[in-house]
């Protein structure tokens, strides 16, 4: 598969009549695309994949389940956003390899963090060399598998929500308020909850959710532990919602996930967003989205956001504004 038929598997449910969006951008300027299903009042869940590059056969399950749940009368009230490939950049570097980068210097850049090697095949970071889903601003930086140099994964960034991916991300969810949210990763078939430092009583409704989500999918439900940084302990640290990540897939299995174990994959997952949504129903009268905690997030991701070339400063620290520049003229 390429990184164009990818893309096309994603753009053609508008051709079904979803209706597709952007939900930010990545580093190298794509589109991050969403969709949303059901009703856009009452509840709402947000679920996103590939966020992990080598992992986008978590993008094509989301276009499943997209497809099989529009204008299907499974959703009775509340709303579901796809957010279908959340490191766009990424995916394209393993599946395209380095024809993608747009300067020599980045590409070399890349080969060397991958030990020399031009096979991408097992990358996992952002275009910057960073693993988005270490990055977001939740106990950053102390996770039991972080490294600090820029590397095809586990790099935190130089910073918490430094990657415009990140921000990306952030940015949607505030946006869209859902009440639970679901970060699909592969593999291992099992599900993980819950973030340390969470008080009991959201721990105790986490749970409760995960062991439904866990009864329909015949994973086993894990409380996470030594892992920050996710989009997932973003979630449940700072909004306080419950939030889940589903890692799809036998350990047996190498990356990245070949397409012919989607429909297995499919068929254990399909029930996952209309048990989270009815869960998420159920649940919301407890969670509150108007806390100081939130708004001040706002306000902080709003500023990094507008801050003009915060991109530019980012990448020149890694050396880069200058190298793609020099890329920019040799094309011209
Ligand atoms: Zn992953």
């Amino acid at each position: 598969m390429t990184y164009q038929e990818l893309v096309s598997k994603i753009v053609q449910l508008q051709d079904e009549g979803l209706e597709l969006f952007n939900a930010g951008k990545s580093v190298l300027g794509k589109n991050i695309l969403a969709t949303h299903v059901g009703s856009y009042d009452g509840t709402q869940i947000l679920i996103q994949a590939g966020i992990h590059a080598r992992e986008y056969i978590t993008s094509l399950l989301l276009v499943e389940m997209a497809r099989n749940l529009h204008n299907n009368d499974l959703i009775q009230e509340g709303g579901i956003y796809f957010v279908f490939l959340a490191n766009p950049d990424g995916a394209e570097i393993v599946l395209d390899g380095l024809d993608s980068i747009p300067c020599e210097i980045t590409k070399n850049y890349l080969i060397s963090a991958n030990g020399g090697s031009t096979d991408f095949s097992q990358y996992k970071a952002n275009v910057n060399l960073v693993d988005l889903n270490t990055n977001f601003d939740a106990d950053w930086g102390n996770g039991s598998q972080n490294v600090f140099c820029p590397s095809t994964e586990d790099f935190v960034g130089f910073y918490p929500n430094s990657e415009r991916e990140v921000l990306s991300l952030i940015n949607f969810t505030l946006q869209t308020k859902p009440s639970l949210t679901i970060s699909y990763h592969t593999k291992g078939n099992v599900i993980y909850y819950g973030f340390e430092g969470e008080g009991d009583q959201n721990i105790a409704r986490d749970q409760s959710i995960g062991e439904s989500l866990s009864e329909i999918t015949g994973y086993p439900l894990i409380f996470t532990e030594n892992s920050t940084g996710g989009y997932k302990d973003w979630c449940i640290d700072s909004l306080k919602i419950p939030a889940y990540t589903i890692e799809v897939g036998d350990n047996s299995i190498p990356h990245p996930l070949g397409i012919e174990t989607l429909p297995e994959i499919y068929q254990r997952n399909k029930d996952v967003p209309i048990v989270a949504l009815q869960k998420a129903i159920e649940y919301a009268q407890e969670i509150d989205f108007t806390t100081p905690d939130v708004i001040n997030i706002t306000k902080e991701v709003k500023n990094a956001s507008n801050e003009k070339g915060y991109i530019a400063r980012l990448q020149s620290r890694l050396n880069w504004r200058s190298a793609h520049r020099s890329g920019d003229s040799k094309r011209r």
